[in-house]
């Protein structure tokens, strides 16, 4: 069974992915948990270079003598909140070259992580899978959210999670919740955050059989209770 966490920072993603493993392994069942981007070692590299950039003289010894990765006089500038934006002071990440870093993570996540752990019969709980891509590298840039799937299910061979749960709250309660800063991305403004949560909810509208929307202002017991209810009957099914 292949469940997937969605939502922006600060829902509580997380606390929940805790939850159900617990849950899982007191049904005497193996959960395997794990995350995108950086749920391997390859996935752990692409993440570092996506959030915290990559330097300006990376590219030393790969003779391109222009030297710096900037974009040339007139180009538009980057989306506000993008991820290439958290490379701040360092090279800039196109967006097509961001959006096949993230299949990149997500094709070995897969590869090594999630199709292994499928066939052993396991459970697998992903906090963030494609759904995070479409809410975040699909969201007012220059790629559709249509390109961005197929890339994705070009990435994974099709594989899609039987259930994903999407914690919604207004992200400014959750941005206050937020009590680390070391991802430079969940630093990115409120209307960012309000975007990405439309960008998420229409996505669960459009798939209402794959997604249940949580109401994550509730108490954590109660968005747990949710949970839980929801992955007993899936379990039945
Ligand atoms: O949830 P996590 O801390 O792993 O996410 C790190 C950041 O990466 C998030 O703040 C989110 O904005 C960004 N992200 C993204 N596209 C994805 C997954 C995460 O922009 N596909
Ligand atoms: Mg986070």
């Amino acid at each position: 069974v292949f469940i997937s966490f969605e939502g922006v920072d600060g829902v509580g993603k997380t606390t929940q992915v805790e939850r159900l493993r617990a849950y899982v392994e007191s049904l005497g069942r193996t959960a395997v948990v794990t995350r995108e981007p950086g749920g391997t070692p390859l996935g752990v590299a692409i993440r570092r270079m996506l959030l915290h950039g990559v330097q300006a003289d990376a590219d030393a010894g790969t003779g391109n003598t222009v030297g710096s990765a900037a974009a040339p006089d007139g180009a538009a500038a980057p989306a506000a909140g993008s991820a290439k934006d958290a490379a701040a002071g360092s090279a800039d990440i196109a967006p097509r070259a961001e959006a096949l870093l993230f299949a990149a993570d997500r094709a070995q996540h897969v590869a090594e992580v999630v199709r292994p752990a499928l066939d052993r019969g396991d459970v697998v709980i992903t906090d963030r899978y494609l759904d995070s891509s479409l809410a975040y590298q699909a969201g007012g840039r220059e790629l559709t959210p249509a390109e961005i799937r197929d890339l994705s299910m070009w990435a994974t061979a099709g594989l899609l999670p039987a259930r994903t749960y999407l914690l919604d709250m207004d992200p400014a309660a959750s941005h206050a919740r937020l009590t680390h800063g070391e991802d430079r991305m969940e630093s990115a403004g409120d209307d960012f955050q309000a975007r990405t949560r439309r960008a998420f909810l229409d996505l669960a509208a459009a798939e209402p059989d794959r997604f249940r929307v949580i109401d994550a202002a509730q108490p954590v017991e109660d968005v747990w209770a949710a949970i839980r209810a929801d992955f007993d009957a899936l379990l039945g099914e």
